[in-house]
């Protein structure tokens, strides 16, 4: 269906953060497939590990035990300080799985009609619990009616959520993003979290942590939760969980990983050995490779590399970033800026109107991070300067 403005290039082979498409033209990557191909493209060990799962054993069913599940979820259980997990196969889902948590947690509370706090400008997905958490009208216009049980905020504004506490005896859970992807590269400080985390305390709601994008390394650590040095309730992941493979999750810590009982949530795929394969090669990748560093330190580099060259220009509204997640705003539209890029055989992308966004692989190493630079500064100052 007409779902996507799709650019007019498809790629057919790719290695580390370098695509070729159907000609043979050669394309730096720092979107990695929006925040997935964490390890790049076509990793050795990642692919050997699919490969082998699929000579294997590729799908059984919930129905039964499923050894890799289990190992990935006591993996992910002691990177993230949680205790159990739930697999499914997208970010959307394992947001739905969040939702639906903190839903029953209400009910068991005798809360009929629990609501979840949410923020402007946040992203949640496209089911219609998602899109209805989602602070965008543009993903909910025509969708209409919308889920009921939503409050909305704006982000990092701790002071509206207070005065919400003080008279909605609904509340339950606050499901907010570490860091704000699709809504431009928004950065709270780390007071922020630590803030919701206090309140969440006290009024007995959980918060839970949308990571979906940030997790895996992302932002310079495994999860970017841990630069704050406060614990969810519940986490979700997913786009670079599996590298490319689908699978999403939804973590839960203490109380809330007590709440979901047999019957109460499932999916036919999530967590299947295939996946489970991918994820756990993407872990053992990250760690081995020490990937979170390498985020924190070429994201520093791509951001003073930018902020170096782009001093000054006017209409550069500021460069920002937390490890390998990249925001350069500039003062009026730039989606114009995907096409250039893409001639120059540079892949970026613009979220919120007028960010330039850059999700690099995490195997990104300096000389490429400077060719990314190199190449992008010229491309946004020419772009300013023509209009
Ligand atoms: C991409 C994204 C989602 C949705 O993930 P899908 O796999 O596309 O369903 C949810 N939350 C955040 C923060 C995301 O970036």
């Amino acid at each position: 269906m007409n779902t996507y403005a799709r650019l007019p290039v498809a790629f057919t082979r790719g290695e580390g953060v370098w695509l070729w498409d159907e000609q043979g033209k050669r394309y730096l990557d720092a979107v990695a497939g929006v925040a997935v191909n964490g390890l790049g493209h076509a990793h050795p060990k990642l692919a050997q590990a699919i490969c082998e799962q699929a000579k294997t054993l590729i799908h059984t069913s919930n129905l039964y035990q499923i050894p890799k599940q289990e190992r990935l979820g006591a993996k992910l259980a002691q990177l993230a300080g949680m205790d159990k997990v739930f697999f499914c196969n997208s970010g959307a889902e394992a947001n739905e799985a969040a939702i639906k948590l903190a839903r029953l947690y209400g009910h068991n509370k005798g809360i009929d009609t629990p609501a979840i706090i949410v923020m402007e400008k946040s992203f949640h997905g496209r089911t219609m619990a998602t899109l209805t958490a989602t602070g965008s009208r543009k993903v909910q216009a025509g969708f209409e009616p919308l889920v009921s049980g939503f409050v909305r905020v704006p982000y990092n504004d701790i002071a509206s959520i207070n005065q919400i506490a003080g008279h909605n005896k609904n509340i339950v859970a606050i499901l907010v993003e570490p860091v704000q992807g699709e809504g431009g590269i928004q950065i709270p400080p780390p007071s922020y979290l630590q803030e919701l985390r206090r309140i969440c305390d006290s009024h007995g709601w959980l918060l839970m942590l949308d990571e979906v994008q940030t997790g895996i390394g992302r932002t310079g650590s495994m999860f970017a939760f841990q630069q704050t040095g406060i614990t969810p309730d519940v986490m979700t992941l997913a786009k670079s969980l599996g590298s490319g493979v689908p699978i999403g999750a939804c973590l839960a810590k203490g109380i809330a990983a007590e709440v979901f009982k047999p019957g109460n949530h499932g999916s036919t795929f999530g967590g299947n050995p295939l996946a489970c394969a991918a994820a756990l090669a993407t872990l053992a990748a990250v760690e081995e490779q020490n990937l979170c560093q390498q985020a924190a330190e070429i994201g520093a580099l791509i951001r003073d590399g930018l902020n170096n060259q782009l001093a000054g220009t006017a209409g550069v509204v500021g460069v920002r970033g937390a490890g390998l997640m990249i925001g350069v705003e500039l003062d009026r539209p730039c989606g114009d800026l995907v096409k250039l890029a893409l001639a120059q055989g540079l892949i970026i992308n613009v979220t919120a109107v007028s960010v330039v966004r850059l999700l690099p692989p995490l195997v990104m190493k300096r000389d490429e991070a400077q060719q990314v630079v190199d190449m992008l500064a010229p491309l946004i100052k020419d772009f300013l300067a023509q209009k």
